[in-house]
């Protein structure tokens, strides 16, 4: 049955979001005041948001109306309240799976996150118990079958791979990248791993949490679809910045993390078929996902429900119903916006001298990872936060790729709706202070 293939339109791929000219100074201010950690802070940087976004006062407000006025359970209750906490956490549910999926068969499945979703993915797409060939013709090749991801997954997108990999027999591919991030694709890449083996999952991320590069999936997607290989993007990064482009890959599976999108931490979602995910094993097991519990065995409800074992993060699922009116609300703003910070910021940051990684990618977020030649990125952290200006330093979850771009290390600063061209220059001057103290 192959009903499920995506039929792919190469226009699609466009960006469809209207773009407006310019977001005035009064604009950004009012989407600011939206958000009350600058009261909290008036005098703080805040270019952290590839970590985690801040939260304005509809999400905060969502998850403290849940926790003090309806703070019931759903689904199991028959009481007026439980129904209408269950109906709302359903309602956040097609919501969810709409921000990514134009498929009317797509649902969300509430997951605490990107990495308990790749986590799921993992285990029920390698287990036997899984029924995929129906839907995948890969899964029923006798090849040696095997998943591919790329050298700049973050390790939410390696490590549950390694993991089902080692139990189930699979061979972990990997996509090269340059010492700029980019992808760096030998010829005849995928012909020569479908010679040997019989690729059964391509899992990727849109785009980079290091770099803020935009990869080229098309030809993957293409690929998976031609070849009844799944194909799930990771959308941890790319649901804030282009979700567009996630709903026009068509992927099978994709999954994302609330916390990055204006919403709470501990919630997430995996969004894909139905009938895809009712032929899968369940994952977790326990109260809410069963049907009927015997001595020895049980039987599962259908998926979402099935993936949704013990309570969920109900409150947190409240918020992201506002994190999602918010995205929506405020798209074409935020890529109005994003392009004119990131235009400003490539011009200012690129005269610092300092080596910035991801810039000759075509199409990049505005997140910037860097290094000062002969700073540590801890040190550069470190001064950069002396002078109220926070980013992140590390391997940001993605050793494959800092050994790619030859480095242990990077300072990052990630930009978003309620930064301003003030912040880039506050950055500017700081990175010159970090120079000075080491005579850079
Ligand atoms: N994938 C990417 C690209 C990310 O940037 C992150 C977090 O930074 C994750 C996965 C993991 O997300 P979480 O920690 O919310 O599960």
């Amino acid at each position: 049955m192959m009903g499920l293939r995506p039929i792919i339109h190469k226009s699609c791929y466009l960006p469809k979001v209207k773009i407006l000219h310019t977001i005035s100074t009064a604009m950004v201010d009012a989407i600011k005041s939206e958000f009350p950690f600058f009261t909290a802070n008036p005098n703080l940087v805040y270019l952290d948001s590839a970590a985690t976004a801040l939260k304005p006062q509809r999400v905060i407000d969502a998850l403290a109306l849940y926790n003090a006025h309806e703070s019931v359970n759903v689904h199991r209750g028959v009481y007026r309240l439980s129904q209408r906490a269950t109906d709302t956490v359903e309602s956040v549910r097609q919501k969810t799976a709409a921000f990514l999926s134009t498929e009317k068969t797509a649902t969300a499945v509430f997951t605490r996150g990107t990495t308990e979703g790749i986590n799921l993915l993992a285990h029920v797409l390698t287990h036997p118990n899984s029924r995929l060939a129906d839907f995948f013709p890969a899964f029923a090749h006798i090849r040696p079958p095997a998943i591919l991801m790329s050298q700049s997954e973050h390790h939410a997108n390696i490590v549950p791979w390694q993991i089902a990999a080692r139990e189930r027999g699979y061979q972990l591919l990997y996509i090269p990248v340059d010492s700029d991030g980019k992808f760096a694709v030998p010829e005849n890449f995928l012909e020569t791993i479908a010679a040997a083996y019989s690729l059964r999952i391509i899992a990727l991320g849109l785009e980079s949490n290091v770099t803020g590069i935009i990869h080229d999936l098309m030809p993957y997607r293409e690929w998976a679809a031609k070849h009844g290989a799944v194909f799930i993007v990771d959308a941890a990064q790319a649901v804030v910045h282009v979700p567009e482009r996630v709903r026009a890959l068509k992927p099978d599976f994709s999954v994302f993390s609330a916390h990055k999108l204006f919403g709470a931490t501990g919630v997430g979602a995996v969004v894909g078929a139905k009938n895809v995910l009712d032929a899968c094993t369940v994952y977790q097991g326990g109260g809410g996902m069963i049907n009927t519990v015997h001595e020895a065995t049980s039987t599962y409800l259908e998926a979402p429900t099935k993936f949704e074992a013990g309570t969920q993060a109900i409150g947190e699922i409240y918020a992201l119903g506002k994190a999602l009116d918010f995205a929506l609300e405020h798209a074409q703003t935020l890529r109005t916006h994003e392009g004119d910070l990131r235009a400003y910021a490539d011009a200012k940051l690129s005269k610092t001298g300092i080596r910035i990684f991801g810039l000759s990618a075509y199409e990049r977020s505005p997140i910037y990872s860097f290094e000062i030649q002969g700073v540590h990125a801890h040190d550069t952290g470190t001064l950069l936060d002396e002078q109220d200006i926070c980013v992140r330093a590390g391997h940001h979850c993605c050793q494959l790729l800092m050994r790619a771009l030859g480095v242990s290390a990077t300072a990052r600063a990630s930009f978003s709706l309620y930064n301003t061209r003030d912040d880039v220059d506050r950055l500017t001057q700081g990175i010159e202070y970090v120079k000075k103290i080491f005579r850079k």
